[in-house]
C-alpha cells in the first residue's frame, strides 16, 4: 500500500530508531539495478530499477528528423520524450502527456546535450524515449541516469556518462535520494545531474527551503551519491560485454 492516501502525509518522516521510513540512513541511496540492451528494436536501450522506480529508455539515431522543420543544418538535435505510464502512480494519471512530462523531457535534454557531439551529425536527430512504468520519487534523476546509459549502449560518441540524484531535507535533516513520500512531505528537494567529463552540474533544481550551509552540505552529499551511481552505470555497461565474451568463450570450448 502507498504511504500517501488522498494527499494525507505522515507527520514524521523518521522512525523511532532514527532511520527513514524505508529503513535507510540519511545519506543512503535506494537499491539500484541497471541493465543495457533490453529493447531489441532500439539502437540502444537500458532498464533501471531504483527503489520502487522502474524505468526503460530506448535510443534511436542518428536518423532523419520528423517533422523536417526541426532539423538544424549545422548540427544534430537531441529529442527526449519522458512519459509516465497510467499505472505508474497510485492516483490515476491522465494518459496524455501533461505539462510535467514536457518539462521533465526538456530538463533531461538539457542534462544530456553537453556530453554529445551533436556538431558531427548535421540535419539528424537522436531520439530518447523514456517510459516510467512505476514511479516513487526522483524519476527525473533516474530517467536521466538510464537515458545516458541507453545512449552509451547505442554506441553514440559521448564525452562521458551523466548521472543524477536528488538530495534534500526532511524533518530538519539533510538526506540523499528522496523517495516519493519524502519528496512530497519534506522541506526541500534538489535534483542534480553531473556531466562527468567536466564534473559540472548540468541540472540543479531547487524546491523548498534551506540555508546556504545546508545547500553546500547537500551538494557534497550529492557528489558522493553521484559517484556511487556512476559505478553502477559502468558496471551495467561492462557486464554486457563480459556476458558476450563469456558466451563466445563458452562456444569455443
Ligand atoms: P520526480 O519523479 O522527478 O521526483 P516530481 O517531483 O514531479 O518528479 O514527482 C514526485 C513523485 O510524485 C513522482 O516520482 C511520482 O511518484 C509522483 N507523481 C508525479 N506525478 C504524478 C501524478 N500525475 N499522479 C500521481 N503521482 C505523481
Amino acid at each position: 500500500m502507498p504511504l500517501i492516501i488522498n494527499d494525507v502525509y505522515p507527520k514524521k518522516l523518521f522512525r523511532e530508531d532514527g532511520k527513514r521510513l524505508d529503513g535507510r540512513e540519511n545519506n543512503e541511496i535506494r537499491p539500484i539495478k541497471m541493465k543495457v540492451g533490453v529493447i531489441s528494436n532500439a539502437d540502444g536501450s537500458a532498464y533501471l530499477e531504483w527503489g520502487n522506480n522502474k524505468i526503460y529508455a530506448a535510443v534511436y539515431g542518428p536518423r532523419e528528423v520528423h517533422p523536417h522543420h526541426l532539423a538544424k543544418p549545422d548540427k544534430g538535435i537531441l529529442r527526449v520524450f519522458y512519459r509516465m505510464a497510467t499505472f505508474s502512480v497510485f492516483e490515476r494519471k491522465r494518459p496524455a502527456p501533461g505539462r510535467r512530462e514536457k518539462e521533465i523531457s526538456m530538463i533531461i535534454t538539457d542534462c544530456l546535450e553537453p556530453v554529445l557531439f551533436l556538431e558531427l551529425y548535421p540535419g539528424t536527430a537522436f531520439e530518447v524515449f523514456i517510459e516510467v512504468m512505476d514511479a516513487d520519487g526522483g524519476t527525473r534523476c533516474a530517467s536521466t541516469t538510464v537515458a545516458a546509459l541507453a545512449l552509451a549502449d547505442a554506441g553514440v560518441p559521448m564525452r562521458s556518462l551523466v548521472s543524477a540524484v536528488a538530495v534534500g531535507k526532511i524533518d530538519g535533516q539533510l538526506i540523499t535520494d528522496l523517495s516519493g513520500i519524502e519528496d512530497k512531505a519534506g522541506e526541500a528537494d534538489l535534483p542534480c545531474a553531473i556531466t562527468w567529463f567536466n564534473e559540472e552540474l548540468s541540472l540543479l533544481q531547487f524546491d523548498g527551503d534551506m540555508d546556504l550551509d545546508e545547500l553546500n552540505e547537500s551538494l557534497a552529499n550529492a557528489k558522493t551519491a553521484l559517484n556511487e551511481i556512476l559505478q553502477i552505470q559502468l558496471k551495467a555497461l561492462k557486464s554486457k560485454y563480459t556476458t558476450i565474451l563469456e558466451e563466445q568463450e563458452g562456444g569455443e570450448s
